[in-house]
């Protein structure tokens, strides 16, 4: 029987772990099979205070979970498939393969997972030449030229990563507009490697073994045409891992969890619609969606589960 049971290794996963921990909670946090969350796929991350040169994403969720260890949380390298109130004990179990755990309180900070097109052809293509991650996949396209789909700050921050291998990056964009923050819109734009093309939707990746081109058609004319590319990166965006949590807890029409609004400044901010199960970062969070964000939610929801458990 644990205390809190947290159920996601990110920023906000950790960041509950350490709070709880620190409370003398018996804290267990199942890490998915993701270990460290988002920021396993991407480089140096400037914007998380406390480290004036940067620091790389990777290096910085390995050392959350080395202090997380430091206060003795228990952690198991485990998927959650499902979460329901046991019938007798009103306790809260969680289902993993081939295990159940019991807790008291829970935690979810599953994070958000990348998204595809839905076009069979990326399938198809997957590993020969489609990938939805430039860090882990970015070396194999060295000398080649490749295309960033996406408009948001993940667009631009693959495709100057990538220009490190490619020889060419283009960033196929389906609108004009870009949801990317100005500093890293600019930051592509002045970069030699990097081209863009807008109002383009694409339809289909094309190649025979490997990838050679996709097709694209465009959103004012609706013209087709061919562009060819040795490589497709996908930056559009990331989905909620929440999908175990359907019938139990209450999610949004994007299947973000919806947090239970507070009467008062005073009560929960991060508890869910079910009593003693609470949530934090990016599975909650479509607007922000930033670690030091994640890691503050984190602290929120473990304060609000140790509120919980002493009334
Ligand atoms: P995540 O980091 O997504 O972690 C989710 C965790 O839940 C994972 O450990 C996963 O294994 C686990 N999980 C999921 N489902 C289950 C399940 N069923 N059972 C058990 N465990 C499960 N933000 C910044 O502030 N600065 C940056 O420079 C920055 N760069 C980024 C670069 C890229 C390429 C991307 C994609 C994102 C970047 N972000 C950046 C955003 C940042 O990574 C996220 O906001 C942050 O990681 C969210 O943290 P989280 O703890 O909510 O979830
Ligand atoms: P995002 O901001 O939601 O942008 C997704 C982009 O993909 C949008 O331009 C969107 O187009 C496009 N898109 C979505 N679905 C599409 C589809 N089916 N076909 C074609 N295009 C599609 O996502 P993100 O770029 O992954 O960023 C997520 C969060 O992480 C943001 O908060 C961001 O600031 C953060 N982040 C931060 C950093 C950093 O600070 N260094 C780096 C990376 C990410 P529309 O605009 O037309 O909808």
């Amino acid at each position: 029987m644990y205390d809190v049971i947290i159920i996601g290794s990110g920023p906000a996963g950790y960041t509950a772990a350490l709070y709880t921990s620190r409370a003398f909670l018996k804290t267990l946090l199942l890490s998915g099979l993701e270990v460290g969350g988002q920021l396993t796929t991407t480089t140096a991350v400037d914007n998380f205070p406390g480290f004036p040169d940067g620091i790389l994403g990777p290096k910085l969720v390995e050392d959350m979970k080395k202090q997380v260890e430091r206060f003795g949380t228990e952690i198991q390298q485990r998927h959650v498939s499902s979460v329901k109130r046991h019938e007798n004990t009103n306790t809260l179990i969680v289902e993993t393969e081939g295990k159940l755990f019991e807790g008291r309180t829970i935690i979810i900070a599953t994070g958000a997972s990348a998204q595809y097109l839905g076009l069979p052809s990326e399938q198809t293509f997957a590993g020969k030449g489609v990938s939805a991650c430039a860090t882990c996949d970015g070396f194999f396209f060295k000398g080649k030229e490749i295309v960033v789909i996406g408009g948001g700050d993940t667009a631009m921050e693959e495709a100057t990563f990538l220009t490190k291998f490619a020889t060419k990056v283009t960033i196929v964009h389906r609108r004009d507009e870009f949801r990317a923050s100005a500093i890293m819109l600019d930051r592509a734009k002045k970069d030699p490697k990097i081209s863009f093309l807008t109002n383009k939707i694409v339809e289909e990746i094309v190649g025979d073994t490997s990838v050679t081109g996709i097709r694209l058609k465009d959103a004012m004319t609706g013209e087709v045409s061919n562009f060819p590319t040795q490589g497709v990166f996908l930056a559009i965006g990331h989905k909620p891992n929440t999908e175990f949590l359907k019938g139990f807890i209450d999610l949004d029409a994007k299947n973000y969890i919806v947090i239970k609004r507070p009467s008062s400044p005073l009560d929960p901010q991060t508890e869910t619609s079910v009593s003693g199960v609470f949530a934090a970062g990016d599975c909650v969070d479509p607007r922000y969606r930033q670690a030091v964000v994640a890691a503050g939610q984190g602290c929120m929801a473990a304060m609000d589960a140790e509120r919980w458990l002493e009334r």
